[in-house]
Formats: structure tokens, C-alpha cells, sequence
């Protein structure tokens, strides 16, 4: 009799615990990534650490002021990344990782989930904020994607802001090429991508996602995040994804497309679908992860590696940075 009843009580308390309480779905939300890899705490300094929620910090306090003030979902991404491709700490726009020939090689894309209408950059050198470029490119050409000096050229000619490629060269990239090509590689050396995720007041979501690659990448190289549907994805009738990691792996596996098709044709929630997802990358060989902003409202901020830069805010005062993984 008492092991009934202890029995019955396990059941009715696991049964409260697993109640959620209904929350109201925000107004907006906006979701980020500065990378994702090897991120252990015992090898990031105090001011590294703070320099980096910082500047995350600065990249919602962007997107969010767009959502705010009732602006697209389309906007907001592009400003939050904007911030990010300037700070020199994330490998993107300035301070992005280097080729083993030390240069810069950016790529960026965008994509709006109202008409699945999607613009792509890949080895720009001298555009400062490819994410311009490839806004420039959606908007403006009947094109998805450029690739190669062309792309410098047409921003030129559109008037977007062009810097000496030293621009984007700093000194700790420099270090983290020179370690690279004599194979005494540090973990911290090869990540820092960035993206954001949105869904704004409307309901409408959008994505955006700047790079400048793998560390000591082989000149010509180009990774999953300018390939709509790998690294960037966006539709309203399923989700928004940025992605970050191994860029071969996230490309085989289709990785932005297939979370945004496990939501829409399994149902999964955006948490499901970038498991599932990144267990795929997983198996292949890949690291990596991924922010998903679901047309329902849920949301992931997922990684199968021990930490990933990111953030989320939304329309209810939630506000959240966080960087390791059990944070
Ligand atoms: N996915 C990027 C690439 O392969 C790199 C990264 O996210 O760290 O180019």
C-alpha cells in the first residue's frame, strides 16, 4: 500500500513539474550568434569575456531597436550583424580570420521569410560590411549569389562603403594564421562567425549570417554560411536558422533547410529539429552550431560543442547572453 502510494505521489509531482506555464508568445524576438567552438573558461581571460557579451550586448540592443520600434525582421538581423562584422573580436567584416595567404576572405547572406527572397556573397575582399553586399544583391539583382572581385566591383559601383583590404587584419588574427601554419593550433583561433535571427511584430521572420571562414582556410575556400539553406534559412511558414561550425559538414547535411523542414513537415519544435539536426553533423564529423527562431514561437540556441557566443531578446524584457554551455 505504501509503494502505491508513494508510487501515485512520484507520478502527480512529475506530472506538476512537467506542466508548463503558458506563456504569452513576445511581440518580437531576435536571436544572435558570435560562433560557436571550443570555449572553456579556464582559457578565456576576464576582459576577453566581457569584451565579448559586451559586444553581444550591443548587437541586440541593434536588432532590437528596429523590433521595437514596430521595424521588419529583415532590418533588425541586418543591424545586429552590421555590429557584429565591426567588432574586431568576431570573425566577421573586421577582425575576420585569415587565408594561409593572410588575407581576408568574407562571405555573407540574408534571407527574408515572407518570399523566401535570398541574397549571398562569397571571398569578398574589400566590401566593409558584406552583409550590405548581400542585402544589395537580394534586393536589387534578380540573383541569389556572387562570388570572387566581382562582387568588390558591384559594391563599388552601388556605393557601398569599400576599405584597403588591411581593414579588416588585426593582430590577433595575424598570431592565429601564424599559429596555424606551424600546427600549433589553439581552439579560440577559428571561430567567431556571425548571425541573428527574427521575428518581428508582424510575424514575419528573417536571417543573416557573415563570415570570414575557417581559420588558415586555403585561398578560394567558401564554408556553409553564404549557401542559402545550409548556413542561412528563412520562411514564415517554418522557421529562421543562422549557423555556425564546420562549414563542409553544415553544407552536407543541408543544415539550415533541414531544421526549417523538420519544423514544417514534422512539427518538430525549433529545440527538436536542431538536435536532430546537429546529431546529423554530429555523425558526419561535424561541430557546430545553430540559432532557430520557429514560426511558432519557439526557439533554440543549440551546440554540440562546449560553447557558443550568443544572445536573445525579446518584446517581454527577457534579455540573456550567454557563451559556455552550461550557461
Ligand atoms: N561556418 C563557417 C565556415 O565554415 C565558420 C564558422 O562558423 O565558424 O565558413
Amino acid at each position: 500500500m505504501r509503494v502505491l502510494i508513494a508510487g501515485l505521489m512520484a507520478a502527480l509531482l512529475s506530472a506538476c513539474a512537467s506542466m508548463e506555464t503558458p506563456v504569452a508568445k513576445p511581440e518580437w524576438t531576435l536571436l544572435i550568434h558570435g560562433g560557436a567552438g571550443v570555449m572553456r573558461r579556464a582559457e578565456m581571460t576576464a576582459e576577453m569575456d566581457a569584451a565579448y557579451r559586451a559586444g553581444l550586448d550591443e548587437a541586440l540592443a541593434a536588432g532590437s531597436k528596429v523590433l521595437a520600434g514596430g521595424g521588419d525582421a529583415l532590418d533588425a538581423v541586418q543591424a545586429a550583424v552590421l555590429v557584429l562584422e565591426d567588432n574586431p573580436n568576431f570573425n566577421a567584416g573586421r577582425g575576420a580570420v585569415l587565408t594561409r595567404e593572410g588575407v581576408a576572405e568574407l562571405d555573407a547572406s540574408i534571407m527574408d521569410g515572407r518570399d523566401r527572397k535570398a541574397g549571398a556573397v562569397a571571398q569578398v575582399r574589400t566590401v566593409k560590411n558584406p552583409i550590405r553586399m548581400a542585402r544589395y544583391v537580394m534586393e536589387k539583382t534578380d540573383r541569389v549569389m556572387f562570388a570572387g572581385p566581382d562582387v568588390d566591383e558591384m559594391a563599388a559601383k552601388a556605393g557601398l562603403e569599400i576599405v584597403p583590404p588591411e581593414y579588416f587584419i588585426t593582430p590577433r588574427r595575424l598570431e592565429a594564421l601564424k599559429r596555424a601554419m606551424a600546427g600549433t593550433f589553439e581552439p579560440m583561433d577559428r571561430y567567431g562567425t556571425v548571425g541573428a535571427v527574427a521575428m518581428d511584430a508582424k510575424g514575419n521572420l528573417a536571417a543573416a549570417t557573415s563570415t570570414g571562414g575557417m581559420n588558415a582556410k586555403p585561398p578560394g575556400r567558401v564554408g556553409d554560411s553564404p549557401i542559402i539553406g545550409a548556413g542561412t534559412y528563412a520562411d514564415n511558414a517554418s522557421c529562421a536558422v543562422s549557423a555556425t561550425g564546420d562549414g563542409e559538414y553544415f553544407i552536407r547535411a543541408s543544415v539550415a533547410r533541414m531544421i526549417c523542414a523538420r519544423v514544417q513537415m514534422q512539427g518538430m519544435s525549433a529545440a527538436a529539429a536542431a538536435q536532430a539536426t546537429l546529431d546529423e553533423v554530429k555523425a558526419l564529423g561535424g561541430t557546430g552550431g545553430v540559432i532557430v527562431l520557429s514560426h511558432d514561437g519557439s526557439v533554440a540556441l543549440s551546440m554540440n560543442t562546449e560553447g557558443m557566443f550568443r544572445g536573445r531578446v525579446d518584446s517581454t524584457g527577457r534579455k540573456e547572453v550567454g557563451i559556455y554551455t552550461d550557461e
